[in-house]
């Protein structure tokens, strides 16, 4: 079932620039950088469709970025939370992403939360005006979280009063996929799209090797190491990407406990999945970040029925690893010293 990473191959650095057409492997490339859902986007595409096909993605992502925008006034998911609880339709990429959060809302016991705006919005994580809100009004706030508030039939969606629904935790993956999706069907043999970290693969590289992905370092800057692999997405959640350091000089991230209202101190640094869809990686690299090393654990050994792989690092210095990609993954040289687990 894990036959999308294959063995490591030699280390090949992608170089991206912000708009670029030229040939790489004898086949021609494009690849282009710009700004979408809150984060930097490069779409790298290669063979005789790669420059349609990039634009086309860049277009379609800054339509799905006005539908699913929880700012945007204009957008279908600013709709459906100012409707004063009246249904409203939306269209089916929207419908589609509200039911899979919801599905893997209830399958995650509630760790992955598509209504916990409200919660995030107290801890300034909305607006980078950054507080530390008080017990009363965590526990308050929290009475208008759970995604059994949220009703959908069809592509009629309604919302109970005082929910609010945000789809940032799974809108990339979600995103990575339909873009995947439609440059396969323009011809796309080979590309790489990169969503913020989000990596979403189509094949190899045009030469046949692996795509080589690096894999953040959660206390630095650089990469922790690599992994090897093809067609696939790998997503990576992790409170070093959005925190704040209170008064108290403790540190908080952008990643909230929905059964606490607090943000995610559970000794993990980030989570990494690695399936053949974005969608699942990035609803579980953010669930499994809240569940914790052993929770993750629990979860993939309940959850057979989806197959991934994870990487998960600790503030310890261990590194996790699922058996079914551990040839995969190379740890840079400053970093061979961290101790790699291998979890069945
Ligand atoms: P990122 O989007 O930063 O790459 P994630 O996919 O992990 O990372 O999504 C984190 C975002 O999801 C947060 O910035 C916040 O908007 C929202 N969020 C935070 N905690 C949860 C949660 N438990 N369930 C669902 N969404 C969450
Ligand atoms: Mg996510």
């Amino acid at each position: 079932m894990r036959t999308y990473i294959a063995a490591a191959a030699a280390v090949v650095m992608l170089m991206l620039t912000s708009c670029a057409i030229g040939t790489d492997g004898g086949q021609s490339k494009s690849s282009e950088t710009f700004f979408a859902m809150d984060t930097y986007v490069t779409v790298t595409a290669y063979g005789d469709n790669a420059d349609g096909a990039v634009k086309a993605a860049k277009d379609k992502l800054t339509q799905l970025e006005k539908l699913w925008s929880v700012t945007d006034e204009g957008s279908e998911i600013y709709a459906i939370n100012h409707s004063g609880g009246q249904p409203v339709t939306v269209s089916d990429n929207t419908a589609e992403l509200i039911s899979f959060a919801l599905d893997m809302s209830d399958k995650t016991d509630g760790a992955l939360d598509p209504t916990i705006y409200p919660v995030l919005t107290a801890w300034g994580f909305t607006t980078d005006e950054n507080r530390v809100p008080d017990e009363s009004e965590i526990a308050e706030l929290l009475g208008r979280v759970g995604h059994e508030k949220v009703s959908i039939s069809g592509n009629s969606v309604s919302l109970q009063s005082g929910v609010m629904l945000d789809v940032g935790a799974v809108g990339k993956g979600f995103a990575g996929d339909i873009l995947t999706q439609e440059m396969k069907d323009s011809g796309v043999t080979s590309a790489l799209l990169d969503l913020g970290g989000n990596i979403q693969m189509i094949g190899t590289k045009p030469d046949g090797e692996n795509w080589r992905i690096g894999l953040r370092d959660p206390k630095g800057d650089g990469n922790i190491g690599v992994l090897s692999a093809a067609d696939c997405a790998v997503v990576t959640s992790g409170s070093y990407e959005r925190y704040f350091t209170a008064d108290d000089g403790k540190v908080y991230g952008h990643i909230i406990d929905p059964k606490t209202g607090y943000p995610v101190d559970n000794g993990l640094l980030s989570v990494t999945v690695i399936a053949s869809e974005g969608r699942l990686c990035d609803a579980l690299s953010t669930a499994l970040f809240v569940m914790g090393l052993d929770g993750a654990q629990d979860y993939r050994r309940q959850h057979t029925e989806q197959s991934f792989d994870m990487i998960l690092i600790t503030s310890g210095g261990y590194i996790y690893i699922t058996e079914g990609i551990k040839d995969s993954f190379t740890l840079d040289g400053e970093h061979s010293r961290m101790e790699i687990k291998v979890i069945e």
